[in-house]
């Protein structure tokens, strides 16, 4: 009878335990990433899966003392695979939204974007106006669609699943232009041979933060404490560097010991 009721009390505990003493206590964190955004999460020329959000996330497991295991996420999957615990945290390219602090909580914002328009190198359009009636690429659960919808309502948006797909209809003359985060469309002109180019300045702010479960403290704290080492450490400017090719002009809050 003991053995039962003490049974009973440890799969309790179990599952009332925090995620971070969870995490913890598997020695792995389960970590949402992307593998098509380039420099965030991507695959490399050796098919090593490298970028800014993946030496992060590295930073944090290794600050967690847990093994990283990367899971691919994409703008729509991310949210409902940590809602449904299959993934610990995100970290993917991803906006903190209010309206997506009613689903999950984020850790401190770690980079700071806006939204841009990728078009090929023949567009006379430069703003975003000008894409009135024309047909617009974004992703489907990226922040982007919605944005420029509002900003222009008459664009004719087209969503794909996956950036990739985007990318190969611009190519191909299929849509006029994408819309998403400056970094990657930037990133794009510059691997295109000057066949792509950026157009429309910067149409919206895109801080990115980590995806947490909502109400676990604990781990946030963690995060965010690892994220101010990150930056004390001079690590976030390294790797900035080496993801964006220039230094930060501006770095994640350090809060005072
Ligand atoms: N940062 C934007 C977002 O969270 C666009 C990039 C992405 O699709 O992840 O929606």
């Amino acid at each position: 009878m003991i053995s039962r009721f003490l049974l009973l009390l440890a799969i309790v505990s179990f599952s009332y335990g925090d995620k971070l003493t969870d995490i913890k206590a598997t020695d792995m964190i389960h970590i949402g990433v992307k593998y098509d955004f380039k420099p965030f999460g991507f695959f490399d020329k050796r098919g090593r899966l490298v970028g800014f959000d993946i030496d992060l996330a590295r930073f944090i497991a290794s600050k967690l003392g847990v093994t990283p295991s990367f899971k691919q996420v994409t703008s729509s999957s991310r949210i409902p695979r940590l809602l449904s615990e299959d993934i610990d945290i995100i970290v993917a390219s991803m906006t903190h939204k209010i309206s997506r602090d009613k689903e999950i909580d984020f850790s401190i914002s770690y980079f700071f974007d806006g939204q841009s328009i990728l078009v090929r190198q023949d567009e006379v359009g430069t703003t975003a106006k000008e894409f009135a009636n024309r047909k617009v690429g974004a992703i489907k659960g990226s922040t982007a669609g919605p944005n420029f919808k509002k900003l222009v309502p008459e664009s004719r948006m087209v969503y794909f699943s996956e950036y990739p797909q985007a990318l190969r209809a611009l190519k191909r003359g299929n849509i006029e232009a994408i819309t998403t985060d400056f970094t990657w469309c930037n990133v794009q002109a510059n691997d295109s041979n000057e066949t792509l180019k950026v157009v429309g300045g910067l149409l919206s702010y895109e801080p990115y933060g980590i995806g947490v479960p909502q109400n676990e403290s604990k781990l946030r704290d963690a995060i965010n404490f690892a994220l101010i080492e990150l930056v004390k450490e001079g690590v976030y400017a390294e790797l900035y560097e080496k993801w964006f090719g220039k230094k930060p002009k501006r770095f994640p809050t350090i809060w005072p010991k």
